[in-house]
C-alpha cells in the first residue's frame, strides 16, 4: 500500500470510531438531559401536591375559626363581633331632648350655666341610663364653658364608663373620650392628651363601637393627630374586606361557607367565612400573616399569586408549577418551585463528558503518534530505495570501465606498451574502487551491528594523515584536484588505522564530490583544546545550516547535493560518525553555503 493510500485509510480507521463514540456520547447526553427534565417535572409536581396538602390543612375550617388569629389577621363573629367600622352600624338608643329641656333653657336662653349645671347634675342621678348619659355630657359641656375644667374632665370620665348608650349622636363612651381629648388639647395638657388619645385609638382599633365608615374616619384621624401614630391601615383594609363580605352575606349573595381572595386598595386579603346557628364567622388575613404562618408549613419554595397575577411574597424561582384556585379550592393560585436537582444525574453526566473527552484525546494523540511514526517509516523506506539506486549507480561506473578495458585488451588491439600499461592502471583503479565500495558497505553494516572489531593501537596521527592523503592525491590528481596536507603539530592517537583511514578517505572523497568549481582541498593536523584535530576543508557548495544536524544520519543526503545530481549513497558520513565514536572522539562541521565546508575530527591525544 502506498503512502497516499495509507493516510486516508489511517484517518478513516481513527476517525470513524471516534466519530461513533462522540455520536453515541452525544445521544447519551441528550437522553440524560431528557430524563433529567422529566424527573425534574415529576419532582416539581410532587412538591406542588405536598405543598397543597399542607396549605389545605392549614386552612382547614377548624384551624381557621377556632384559633385567635393574632397580628395581621381578623377573626370576627358577626353581627356582634368587633369591627372597626361597618356599613350598617346599629344606632344606639339616645335620650329624648325633652329630658333636658329645663337645663338647656337655663344654659342657652338665660345664660345661667351655674343653674343649668345644677339641673344636669340632678339629672345624672336619673333611673334611665340613656338619660344619665345625656346629662353627664351636658354637665361636662356646661362646666367647660364656665371654665371649671377639672369638673368637666370628671364629668367626661363618668360618661366614659357608659357603654351601650348614645349621647350627643355618638356612643356615650366615645363622646366622652373625644370630649376629654378636645378639652385637654384646648388646655395644652400634652401628656394627658396623648394618654387619652391612645386610649381612644386602642378602643377604635378594638372595634369597641359600631361606627359607620365616615364616623370611624373622623375619629381615627383625630386620634392619629393627637397620638402622632399613623392609622392602622392594615386592620382597616381587613375590616373593609370583612365588612363588604358581611354585606353580601346578609343580602344572600354568598354561599354559607367559602374562601376568596379580594384586593383592597392594592393589598390582597384572604377571606374565609362560615354561617352557622350563632351567626357568621368571618376570617380575613393579610399577605404578611399568610407568609408568616401558613407558607412555612408548605415548604420553602412556595409562594402565592393573586387574581391579578401578582406574586406574594415574591416569585422564588423561574422554574415552577402552578395550581389554580379552581382546582385547589384555595383562594389563590399556588406556585411551587422545583426542588434542587439531585446531584446524581449531574455527576453521571460529568463523568460521561470526561470519558468522551478522554476517548477523543486518546484517539487524537494516538493518531498523531501513529502518523508521525508512519512518516518516519516512509521517509526511511524512501531513503533506502534511493540508497539502492545510488549504490547501483556507484557500481555501474567502475563496472563499465572494467568491461570496456577488458574488451579492448582481450581483443589484443593495443600494441603500444605504454598505452597498455595505462589501461592496466585504469583497470586496477576501477577494481580498487569497487573493492572499497563493497568494503565500505560491509564494514558499515558490521559497525552498525556492533560486530566490527577495531584493532586499536597507538600510532602517529601525522603518518596516517600523510599516507591517506598521498594515496588519495594520486587517485584524484589526474582530475585536476590539488590536495594539500599540513602537519601543524604531530600527535599520537590510539586508533584502528584501517578504520580511521577509511573515515578520513570518506571525508576527502566528499570534499572532492562537493567541490563544485573549486579544485583545492586542504588536510591539516593540529591540536584543539588538547585534542588531536584532523580537518578536511574544501571550497565547494557548502551545506545549509538547517541540514547540518542531520548529515550524519544513515542515508541522509542534503537537498543541494541531490539537486546538483551528485551521486552518493548517504552512508559515508554515517560511517565517519561510527568510527569517530568508536575512537571516543567527535566530528565538527563548519560550513558556509557556496563557500565550502570543513569537517574536523577530534580525537583524544595520547601523551608521550
Ligand atoms: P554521500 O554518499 O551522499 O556523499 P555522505 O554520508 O558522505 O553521503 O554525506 C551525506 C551528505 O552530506 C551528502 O549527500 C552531502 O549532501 C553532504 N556533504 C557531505 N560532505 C560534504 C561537503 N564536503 N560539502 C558539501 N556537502 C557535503
Amino acid at each position: 500500500m502506498s503512502r497516499r493510500q495509507l493516510v486516508p485509510v489511517l484517518v478513516t480507521v481513527l476517525c470513524v470510531p471516534m466519530a461513533t463514540v462522540l455520536w453515541l456520547g452525544s445521544r447519551l447526553l441528550e437522553q440524560d438531559r431528557q430524563l433529567e427534565a422529566q424527573r425534574k417535572l415529576e419532582r416539581r409536581e410532587q412538591a406542588a401536591d405536598r405543598a397543597l396538602r399542607a396549605l389545605a390543612s392549614a386552612l382547614s375550617e377548624e384551624a381557621l375559626f377556632r384559633t385567635n388569629p393574632g397580628e395581621g389577621a381578623l377573626g370576627v363573629r358577626l353581627p356582634q363581633g368587633p369591627l372597626l367600622f361597618r356599613t350598617s352600624a346599629e344606632p344606639l338608643p339616645e335620650a329624648p331632648a325633652a329630658a333636658f329641656e329645663e337645663g338647656e333653657r337655663l344654659e342657652f336662653r338665660q345664660g345661667q350655666s351655674e343653674g343649668a349645671a345644677e339641673v344636669y347634675r340632678r339629672t345624672t342621678r336619673a333611673a334611665n341610663a340613656v338619660v344619665r348619659a345625656g346629662a353627664w355630657l351636658r354637665l361636662a359641656r356646661c362646666q367647660r364653658k364656665a371654665g371649671r375644667v377639672e369638673e368637666a374632665l370628671l364629668a367626661y370620665a363618668e360618661l366614659a364608663r357608659m357603654d351601650g348608650v348614645a349621647a350627643g349622636g355618638w356612643p356615650a363612651s366615645l363622646a366622652a373620650m373625644w370630649g376629654r381629648c378636645t378639652l385637654l388639647e384646648e388646655l395644652n395638657r400634652e401628656t394627658e392628651l396623648r394618654a387619652e388619645a391612645k386610649r381612644l385609638r386602642a378602643a377604635l382599633v378594638a372595634g369597641r363601637w359600631q361606627l359607620t365608615r365616615a364616623t370611624y374616619n373622623a375619629f381615627a384621624e383625630d386620634a392619629a393627630r393627637w397620638t402622632g401614630e399613623p392609622r392602622p391601615a392594615l386592620v382597616e383594609k381587613l375590616t373593609e374586606a370583612a365588612d363588604a363580605l358581611w354585606e353580601r352575606i346578609k343580602s344572600g349573595g354568598e354561599a354559607a361557607a367559602g374562601r376568596r381572595c379580594v384586593t383592597v386598595r392594592g393589598t390582597p386579603v384572604t377571606l374565609a367565612w362560615r354561617v352557622d346557628r350563632q351567626g357568621t364567622q368571618v376570617f380575613a388575613a393579610s399577605p404578611a400573616y399568610i407568609e408568616r404562618l401558613w407558607l412555612p408549613r408548605a415548604g420553602e419554595r412556595v409562594w402565592l399569586r393573586d387574581e391579578a397575577g401578582r406574586d406574594f411574597p415574591a416569585a422564588k424561582s423561574e422554574d415552577f408549577s402552578l395550581r389554580y384556585a379552581e382546582e385547589t379550592g384555595l383562594p389563590w393560585t399556588v406556585a411551587v418551585a422545583a426542588p434542587a436537582a439531585g446531584a446524581e444525574l449531574a455527576t453521571r453526566r460529568r463523568l460521561l463528558l470526561v470519558l468522551l473527552g478522554v476517548v477523543a484525546l486518546f484517539s487524537l494523540v494516538g493518531g498523531y503518534f501513529i502518523l508521525r511514526a508512519l512518516r518516519k517509516e516512509f521517509a526511511l523506506a524512501r531513503m533506502q530505495t534511493d540508497f539502492v539506486a545510488a549504490v547501483s549507480h556507484e557500481f555501474r561506473t567502475p563496472l563499465t570501465s572494467l568491461r570496456q578495458i577488458t574488451e579492448v585488451l582481450g581483443e589484443g588491439r593495443v600494441r603500444d606498451d605504454d598505452r597498455r600499461q595505462s589501461y592496466y592502471r585504469s583497470l586496477a583503479r576501477a577494481t580498487q574502487r569497487l573493492h572499497r565500495l563493497v568494503e565500505d558497505l560491509l564494514d558499515f553494516r558490521r559497525m552498525e551491528g556492533g560486530a566490527y572489531e577495531y584493532e586499536m593501537r597507538t600510532l602517529a596521527a601525522d603518518e596516517l594523515v600523510l599516507s591517506v592523503t598521498d594515496e588519495f592525491r594520486r587517485e584524484v590528481e589526474d582530475r585536476g584536484f590539488r590536495v594539500a596536507a599540513r602537519i601543524q603539530q604531530p600527535g599520537r592517537v590510539k586508533a584502528d588505522d584501517a578504520a580511521l583511514g577509511r573515515a578520513l578517505w570518506n571525508l576527502l572523497d566528499n570534499a572532492v564530490k562537493y567541490s563544485g568549481e573549486s579544485r583545492d582541498i586542504e588536510v591539516s593536523l593540529g591540536r584543539v583544546d588538547g585534542q588531536v584535530s584532523i580537518a578536511v576543508a574544501d571550497h565547494g557548495i557548502g551545506i545549509r545550516a538547517e541540514e547540518r544536524g542531520q548529515l550524519f544520519a544513515k542515508f541522509y543526503r542534503a537537498a543541494e547535493a541531490k539537486k546538483a545530481g551528485i551521486k552518493g549513497t548517504g552512508i559515508g558520513l554515517a560511517m565517519v560518525a561510527q568510527v569517530v565514536a568508536a575512537h571516543r572522539g567527535r566530528v565538527v562541521v563548519e560550513s558556509e553555503e557556496g563557500r565550502g565546508s570543513t569537517f574536523t575530527v577530534l580525537l583524544p591525544l595520547v601523551e608521550g
